[in-house]
């Protein structure tokens, strides 16, 4: 996965046999394949028309920030929305959910209380589609000029 300003830009997936990253056109799509990824390894051919030989569609390199997802994660119910937002400093994604009904969730708390006060939506989610495992931004990927230190990222001072 992929990002640009804070938000994410673009979403891609590892060939399990070649090793390419292909990009993935839409988050429904991307979240699909990720739900299953230990079960079900991707490969190249499972995009339209395209095989191991073909060329990468895009290079894991720091031309851009990359966020690497755990797989398996549980796909974002109908109606609601998964958002990532970069922290300024690079130290972290947050994740939030957009509920169909507007409300905002930041965490397994929230979604909880969620489900009290809001019981109807019991018929078509439940808590367990919800996961705030934040994807991790490997540090080769945090942009010159800001200083890592331990776990905490420090911006330098020109
Ligand atoms: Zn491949």
């Amino acid at each position: 996965m992929e990002k640009s300003s804070n938000k994410v830009g673009a979403y891609a997936v590892q060939c399990e046999k070649c090793s390419k990253w292909r990009l993935i056109p839409s988050k429904e799509e991307y979240e699909a394949i990720r739900q299953n990824l230990i079960e079900d390894p991707w490969f190249c051919h499972k995009k339209p028309n395209i095989s191991c030989d073909d060329p990468c569609d895009i290079e894991y390199d720091n031309s851009r920030v990359w966020a690497l997802d755990k797989p398996n994660l549980p796909k974002t119910p109908a109606g609601a929305q998964r958002l990532l937002s970069m922290r300024s400093d690079y130290s972290k994604m947050d994740v939030y959910y957009n509920m169909p009904n507007g409300k905002k969730l930041r965490s397994t708390v929230e979604v909880e209380r969620f489900f009290e006060v809001y019981p109807e939506f019991k018929s078509t989610m439940s808590p367990a589609d919800f996961s705030f495992t934040s994807p991790k931004i490997p540090e080769e990927m945090i942009p010159e000029g800001i200083e890592v230190k331990s776990s905490s990222v420090k911006r330098i001072r020109q």
